[in-house]
């Protein structure tokens, strides 16, 4: 999602005149579009905005933009913007402002609107000449109870269809061949009489279109009918990424996913019989709080049982205003680096495993 509100920023400002540059030794003007799904990630941001000190301007966007508001320039006084991830469209305007002496402090922050203007999915820039990433909806209703993003990108709101499919034309037309549909939850797209496997069959109709994927999947949304259409469609790819996150039905509960361990099975059970020599891919948070060593070995043993082509694995992360950030958290960090470790290990057998038997299949 991040990618492509880059290339959001990239094209506003392009069309207001600015000049993107290759290297940050050129730049004047450096924006940090940053996550805040994980400590890592925005450890990672503060250090490096750290590692810029005096002659330009610095903005912080996004995820963290949004969580931080003002108490970013206490953070770091080289910060001289702030725009969150629905405010991202005024940054032209900030940039303005900013050179325009009206502003002796040098510091703005946006961060009140609740919706990004259509228009800034509509400047044709896309960083790869032949993969464009398109955003179908925006933010999340979901309420994980690990996860920010609903505080910070907002409820779900679906981009209308017929939106949708002009900026697909419009990248295709531009000579992109091959589109990845995003959001938090794709399953859940629902607009005007038009749901998920409707949208991927007018995709999948466009004409000069050769390959289709999406990302991410919620397994609550997920059913028979997207299984059906996903060995149908034929330029869509014929791989799943639906996040399991653990394999123990408790804390699956504390997480608040909506699902059990047995539904989460059941679904797996259908795509593999529906879509033949189908992949499937996961996500998986280790250490979360409270998780006991059977519950982490109920995890392996789903893993093993599965049989995941490939797994993203983190270690739980405690995110502020969360409810699970609220939860006892009695695990020591090498416990949780432990069971990292051992659940890493375990699925790169299972992967390697995996892709020899694809390859030998092929052969
Ligand atoms: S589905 Fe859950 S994990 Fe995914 S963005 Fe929404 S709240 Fe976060």
């Amino acid at each position: 999602m991040n990618v492509r509100d880059s290339e959001l920023i990239c094209g506003i400002l392009k069309n207001a005149g600015y000049k993107i540059c290759a290297s940050d030794k050129e730049a004047d003007i450096i924006i940090f579009n940053t996550c805040s799904v994980r400590q890592h990630a925005e450890d990672r941001v503060w250090s490096l905005i750290g590692s810029y000190k005096g002659s330009k301007i610095i903005g912080l966007a996004g995820c963290m933009a949004q969580n931080y508001k003002e108490r970013a320039f206490q953070r770091d006084a080289n910060i001289s913007f702030v725009a969150g991830p629905q405010d991202i469209y005024k940054i032209p305007e900030i940039l303005g402002k900013l050179s325009s002496g009206e502003f002796f402090e040098r510091k703005i922050w946006e961060v009140d609107s609740s919706q990004r203007p259509e228009e800034i999915y509509h400047t044709g820039f896309f960083q790869d000449k032949s993969h464009a990433y398109v955003v179908i909806s925006e933010g999340c209703s979901n309420f994980c109870s690990y996860c920010v993003v609903p505080y910070v990108r907002g409820p779900l709101r679906h981009r209308k269809n017929k939106n949708i499919l002009m900026e697909i034309q419009e990248a295709i037309a531009g000579g992109i061949s091959k589109i990845t549909l995003l959001g938090q939850n794709v399953n859940a797209y629902h607009e005007d009489g038009v749901n998920f496997t409707k949208l991927l069959t007018q995709v999948n109709a466009l004409e000069g279109l050769k390959e289709l994927g999406f990302f991410t999947s919620h397994p609550k949304d997920a059913n028979i009918e997207l299984f059906q259409a996903i060995n149908d469609l034929g330029k869509l790819s014929k791989t799943l990424h639906l996040p399991l996150q653990s394999g123990a039905d408790r804390i699956l509960k504390l997480m608040n996913r909506g699902y059990s361990v047995k539904e989460y099975l059941a679904l797996i059970d259908s795509y593999r019989k529906i879509v033949k020599n189908g992949l499937l891919t996961t996500d998986i948070i280790v250490g979360f709080p409270s998780e006991t060593d059977k519950e982490f070995k109920e995890t392996c043993g789903l893993i093993k049982k599965i049989g995941f082509n490939a797994a993203y694995i983190f270690k739980y992360s405690p995110r502020s205003g969360t409810v699970a950030a609220k939860l006892a958290d009695l695990l020591t960090k090498e416990e949780k680096e432990g069971r990292h470790k051992k659940i890493l290990d375990l699925q790169r057998r299972i992967s390697n495993k995996l892709r020899a038997k694809h390859k030998y299949a092929k052969a």
